[in-house]
């Protein structure tokens, strides 16, 4: 017998470089999974806002 699909329990997780929480794989990840650091796009701009490089645009 052969699983056709990957149980849920199997997908690979990683933590979120933002909130620090654990996110599963997801479909739309299936080909830049290797470089996925945030849980959501919310996530990814808030590691912008907080530290990103010195671009000149964070408020003072
Ligand atoms: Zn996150």
């Amino acid at each position: 017998m052969k699983q056709k699909r990957i149980a849920k329990a199997d997908l690979p997780t990683k933590t979120c470089a933002v909130c620090q929480r654990p996110f599963t794989w997801r479909k739309k990840w299936s080909k830049v999974w290797d470089e996925v650091l945030y849980c959501s796009d919310a996530c990814r701009g808030n590691r912008k806002a907080k530290s990103g490089p010195a671009a000149g645009t964070e408020p003072r």
